[in-house]
């Protein structure tokens, strides 16, 4: 499918939380009162930095080449010199042939003329659906913004609601009683045309059956409402590292998307053919972008036990990339200057 000629490929991919995600807007300092996660400045839901992400997929993919390594006379091993920020003697190898310093770039090193931006860039995670309390059960909640997010032709055409007041679902047989979704009671609806070709959209996605049979769709208003008002708020305590005793006075709140919060992002992947490291090798580690999305999809199982934010070591941030059915890419494709 993929051919010499595409600069770069899109691929979409959702994941769902397993724990309780916090990527703080400072950080993930502790002894802070009120620590909130990062919103969009426009709809102001939260999302997951995409720098954030390539972090931690970064971080991921060193340890699983670094585990798997066969040759033992590497001048550096992948882990932990090929993770993280680079710079100094400690910095990334940038070889042509290191998986981790092609796809996710290098800062200038030794061997180097300069630096490398990487082959793989990742969108910010925007809420796809967001899990509430209902009177039956847990409802996943979307709207039509959060739909067109990313995912391009397949999800993109989402038309708006004709009732921007109401909770749309499909009924499956069930009477149509209004539901309450958090602190808000709404009426149902099942009048609306996308119902149908939503659910295979997601199924696509690899979304799994349980949460696309519990779906509902609100207003892009009430959207924003329902998730500010249901977030997880935590409180905690700070510990002082030196006592191992509780800080006077330390008591903190933190946000967190809940568990069971369906995020979706775009991993573009550039093709390697077009580049040469060091101005003068090709790429031998990847050759083409399928094999640069299947080097990220190495992470996969580290993000999934060891997660993405802070307060890891409180029981958050684990994340499970979905299983897409059908995607060796979008058809996302273009030219761009190398
Ligand atoms: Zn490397």
């Amino acid at each position: 499918m993929t051919t010499d000629n595409k600069s770069f490929e899109t691929f979409p991919l959702a994941g769902m939380a397993l724990d309780p995600i916090h990527v703080g807007t400072g950080g993930s300092r502790l002894g802070r009162v009120d620590n909130t996660i990062v919103r969009d400045p426009v709809t102001r839901i939260p999302k997951i930095p995409g720098s954030s992400l390539a972090g931690v997929m970064r971080a991921y993919t060193a340890m699983h080449y670094e585990n798997s390594r066969q040759e033992k006379d590497r001048s550096k091993p992948y882990y932990p010199d090929c993770a993280g920020q680079g710079g100094g003697d400690s910095g990334h190898c940038s070889q042509h042939d290191c998986p981790v310093c092609a796809v996710f770039g290098f800062a200038t090193g030794k061997d180097s003329g300069g630096g490398f931006a990487g082959l793989a860039a990742f969108s910010d995670m925007h809420v796809l659906l967001f899990p509430v309390a209902s009177q039956l059960g847990p409802q996943w909640i979307t709207s039509p913004m959060a739909l067109r997010q990313v995912g391009r032709d397949k999800l993109a055409e989402i038309g708006d609601l004709p009732d921007q007041n109401a909770l749309y679902r499909k009924s499956e047989g069930q009477a149509v009683e209004p539901l309450n979704i958090g602190w808000l009671f709404l009426p149902v609806k099942t009048d609306w045309g996308e119902l149908n070709g939503l659910a295979s959209k997601l199924r696509e996605l690899g979304v799994y059956d349980y949460i696309i049979r519990r779906l509902g769709v609100v207003s892009d208003k009430l959207f924003t409402h329902i998730v500010n008002s249901n977030l997880e708020v935590r409180t905690s305590v700070a510990i002082d590292p030196a006592t191992g005793a509780a800080e006077e006075g330390a008591l903190f709140t933190y946000e967190a998307l809940p568990r069971g919060t369906v995020l979706i992002w775009e991993l573009t992947c550039r093709n390697p053919k077009h580049f040469k490291i060091n101005k003068k090798n090709d790429l031998t580690a990847v050759t083409s972008p399928d094999a640069v999305k299947d080097v990220v999809a190495r992470a996969d199982s580290y993000l999934e036990h060891l997660g993405i934010g802070g307060m890891g070591t409180r029981g958050m941030g684990r994340l499970r990339v979905l299983k897409a059915q059908d995607f060796s890419g979008t058809g996302a494709t273009g030219k761009e200057d190398s």
